[in-house]
């Protein structure tokens, strides 16, 4: 069986431990010779490698094992990217969500005003990683679950249109996983779904089990008394993100045909989302007083002890997409995965050259999406309004425009007026100095 040589791009990222778990726990049907890590952080990067260097000696020692800041090294001979960075890191995810809450309007990591000072940031770096991967390894494939997916996407369609890169995002699985809990099933590949929207920004149309019975009226039911909280108790399942899985029953309300994904939250009931804010202590800080901590405190000690049991690091097995989306390229499964794409009349009513998220088979020559065709007035509308500004987005940071970022945030459903949208951009361009192109 053939071998494969994969750079994780974003080394010194807290998913990294997990990610390389899962890959060992998976290589039977996924086989690895190398597995490289790159990172723009040399310090950030080398405690996680440190740490993975002693689990991939216990576990697969065959696997031949680097990490390194230089792009030559890390993307020569490599098969597949799989790219997870955030640029500005967590202090700049902090910025994203306080800015806005300081003018009312909420503050989010891929919404709203903070997802788009956060895409503002990623189009560069994810750009970068492409254009490495074109001049290193040609042949190779990204595979970007870097947020805010939405824009990186269609930054990346806009301007690498030939790149071998695949955009998916892990929300719609995670919920996945709770629908079939909710239904009595073991696993959320015992279902097959129809689903449709943009990335955060989507709906389940159809679930069915393998044998092809309905399963949405036993989901409609429990959602509309419980959300996505399925009922037996997940103790893993942090306050914050347990409350946007209990709000899915008021936003499944809004359209009760369908099942929507739980970042609709964000635009559909941004007045609440505000109010249950506190502007002093947001996600950012929540993930690195735990989990931030957690998972370095953990790596330095394995690295010390020499040992994987000094640390507590967790196998991220809802990850494991991402090895089935490797192996869709490598053997040519044709799995139904859901991806972001170009719409390309997927969708009949709605515009061809938007990134929309919908099943794709996926084989050695990458996605092949299913037709969704018409789509109510209702989603339409809130995703003609979405994609506008994702597109705007893009438009700025191509031309250095002030004014379509001004555009972009006024047309975001979570904000009020142009001129809450002025003060914000100011102050966003402010605390993104470094990051930004400087806008005219
Ligand atoms: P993190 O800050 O712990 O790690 C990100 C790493 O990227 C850092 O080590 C940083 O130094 C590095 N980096 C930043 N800019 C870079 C550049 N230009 N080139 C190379 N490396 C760079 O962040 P995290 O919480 O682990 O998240 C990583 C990313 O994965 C985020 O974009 C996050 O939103 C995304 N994510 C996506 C999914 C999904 O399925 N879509 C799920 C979870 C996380």
């Amino acid at each position: 069986m053939k071998k494969f040589s994969v750079v994780i791009a974003g080394g010194g990222s807290t998913f990294t431990p997990g990610i390389v778990l899962m890959l060992l726990a998976n290589r039977q049907r996924f086989p690895l010779r190398a597995l490289k890590f790159y990172d723009n952080d040399a310090e950030r990067q080398q405690v996680i490698a440190e740490a993975c260097k002693i689990i991939l000696k216990e576990q697969a020692p065959e696997i031949e094992f680097s990490y390194s800041t230089d792009p030559q090294t890390a993307f020569s001979d490599v098969d597949f990217v799989m790219a997870h960075i955030r640029v500005g890191k967590y202090p700049m995810r902090e910025k994203d969500e306080k800015i806005p809450l300081r003018h009312c309007v909420l503050g989010q990591e891929t919404c709203g005003p903070g997802g788009i000072a956060y895409g503002m940031r990623s189009i560069g770096g994810v750009l970068e990683l492409v254009d490495y991967m074109e001049k290193y390894s040609p042949e190779a494939w990204m595979l970007n679950y870097s947020n805010p997916a939405a824009i990186v996407a269609e930054a990346t369609r806009r301007l690498r249109p030939q790149a071998k890169i695949l955009n998916i995002c892990d929300m719609p699985i995670g919920i996945e996983g709770r629908m079939a809990k909710i239904v009595g099933l073991e696993d959320r590949k015992q279902m097959r779904v129809r689903y449709y929207g943009l990335n955060h920004f989507g709906w389940w149309t159809s679930i069915e089990d393998l044998q092809g019975n309905d399963l949405m009226p036993k989901l409609r039911e429990y959602v509309a008394k419980y959300g996505y909280v399925p009922p037996s108790a997940d103790n893993h399942t942090e306050a914050s993100w347990n409350d946007t899985f209990a709000k899915a029953k008021a936003v499944q309300a809004l359209d009760p045909d369908t099942m929507p994904n739980t970042y609709l939250k964000y635009y559909l009931f941004p007045d609440y989302v505000v109010k249950h804010a506190n502007p002093d202590y947001t996600r950012a800080n929540e993930v690195m007083d735990h989990r931030e901590k957690q998972v370095f405190n953990s790596c330095r000690a394995i690295t010390a002890a020499g040992n994987s049991s000094a640390g507590e690091l967790e196998i991220d097995e809802h990850a494991s997409y991402i090895v089935d989306l490797a192996t869709a390229i490598a053997f040519n499964t044709q799995e139904r995965m859901l991806l972001i794409v170009p719409n390309n009349g997927a969708i009949h009513n709605f515009d061809d050259e938007a990134m929309v998220e919908i099943p794709c088979l996926v084989g050695h020559n990458g996605p092949e999406p299913l037709t969704v065709g018409d789509i109510p007035q209702f989603q339409k509308g809130l995703m003609s309004q979405q994609v506008a500004v994702e597109k705007l987005v893009v438009d700025a940071w191509e031309q250095h425009s002030y004014q379509r970022l001004w555009q972009a945030i006024t047309l975001s459903k979570t904000v009020p007026s142009a001129s809450v949208a002025k003060a914000i951009l100011d102050d966003l361009i402010e605390a993104n100095k470094e990051y930004w192109p400087e806008l005219h």
